[in-house]
């Protein structure tokens, strides 16, 4: 289903893309070189890229039929709880099996689009640093392949265990994880966890990403207040708790998280792995995108649970996450997307994308015309990272006709999407 070629030398690759689709309805050929999209041109405009020679190897591909994107990002994942669903018993959980599980899952999500993850990993508690090892581990081994950002998530940061928590968190950093996370509606003192990690994450000048349902004002208030002005930044998700305040309320909470800088992710697929605040029995509250967008939140989808507990369907897969969001009249289809990959690698601190010369080669290729088309149907799917195709899904349907009666008349050309 997938595949991964990864260049082991160090020159530069060109591609040259055929005749895709823009979201704006332009046919182009786009020239690859590196890392970075070189030229966006009419098609049959640009030169092709020459035979290996000194300075690279080119490689042609013909996208007639594909609408070609920028490539989503995953700002909502738990590598270490993924793929758990279908076990017979509870994980090993060694760093052996979380690594596994953590690759495998990082690749599904490579396969859907996702060219960058960022995985919320628990620390400290029975976890000690064991999942988080795996999943640095698992980063490096996919390194080329996809990005993996590791965000440590500590249980309790304030009380007696709260020292512990606090020092397991500092050596989590030190280890590698690229963000503080945090549960504070499971802490027995929710804003003091809340500050405990903003304090950690100004020291180490890295971002901060907590769950929350965030469905009490006067807590969200005190966390705006302690979070404005705090760089990189702060993220919080999935919010859905938002959504069971009156109006008004909610309003008046978004634009608090407004002020303050704060980015909220959703997750439309309604689970979070494992956490308690988002089981599944709060899976029928949605987060209020419009809502949020309409105060000034900058917001992004992402997926949660990928076939673990709390939801052991989740594919992870970031066109679903726009699907839904443009299904429950969130937004648009095309501000879906944006959620799921513009906005999304806003989160994770990454440069934006644009199908334009200068911008970073992280491109998705579907089959399809328009976005709404590709958010509808898609199931043949090219990846390119760092300017190189990483991963290809193709699809072929054949419609058979078993009916003996020519009367009947059904159709009988095969539908090949590929
Ligand atoms: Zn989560």
């Amino acid at each position: 289903m997938t595949d991964s070629p990864r260049g082991t030398a160090a020159e530069t690759t060109t591609l040259l893309l055929c005749g895709a689709r823009l979201t704006d309805g332009r046919t182009v050929d786009v020239r690859l070189s590196g890392p970075r999209i070189e030229a966006v041109g009419t098609v049959g405009s640009l030169a092709a890229p020459g035979p290996a020679g000194r300075h690279g190897t080119g490689t042609r591909i013909d996208l007639r039929g594909y609408l070609l994107l920028p490539a989503p990002a995953e700002p909502h994942a738990h590598l270490d709880l993924a793929l758990t669903a279908a076990a017979d018993g509870p994980p090993a959980g060694d760093i052996a099996d979380v690594q596994r599980r953590a690759t495998e899952a990082a690749l599904l999500q490579l396969g859907h689009g996702a060219t960058a993850v960022r995985s919320h990993v628990r620390v400290g508690d029975v976890h000690g640093l064991r999942a988080l090892e795996a999943v640095l581990q698992a980063r490096r081994a996919l390194r080329g392949l996809v990005d993996v950002h590791a965000v440590a998530v500590p249980r309790l940061l304030t009380g007696a265990a709260g020292a512990d928590g606090l020092d397991v968190l500092r050596d989590a950093l030190k280890m590698g994880a690229s963000a503080v996370g945090g549960c504070p509606d499971l802490d027995p003192d929710p804003s003091g966890h809340a500050e405990a990690v903003i304090a950690l994450a100004a020291e180490f000048g890295v971002p901060v990403d907590l769950h929350t349902a965030a469905g009490d004002p006067a807590r969200l208030a005190r966390l705006a207040a302690m979070a404005g002005g705090l760089r990189p930044g702060v993220t919080l998700g999935p919010c859905h708790g938002l959504g069971t305040l009156r109006p008004d309320a909610a309003m008046c909470a978004a634009e608090r998280l407004a002020a303050a800088g704060i980015s909220v992710v959703a997750l439309p697929q309604g689970g979070c792995g494992g956490l308690e605040t988002v089981r599944r029995g709060s899976a029928g509250l949605h987060t209020p995108v419009r809502l949020l967008r309409r105060a000034g939140v900058p917001v992004a989808a992402g997926s949660g649970a990928l076939a673990d507990l709390a939801n052991p369907v989740g594919r992870g897969d970031p066109l679903e996450a726009a699907f839904l969001l443009a299904s429950y009249g969130e937004c648009d289809p095309l501000r879906a997307y944006g959620l799921i990959s513009t906005q999304a690698r806003a989160v994770l601190g990454l440069p934006e994308v644009r199908v334009e010369a200068g911008f970073p080669a992280e491109l998705l290729a579907v089959r399809g015309d328009t976005v709404e088309g590709v958010l509808a149907l898609a199931y043949s799917r090219i990846v390119i990272h760092h300017g190189r195709v990483v991963s290809r899904t193709s699809a072929v349907r054949e419609y058979c006709d078993t009916s003996t009666d020519p009367a009947l008349d059904l159709p009988r050309q095969s539908h090949r999407d590929a």
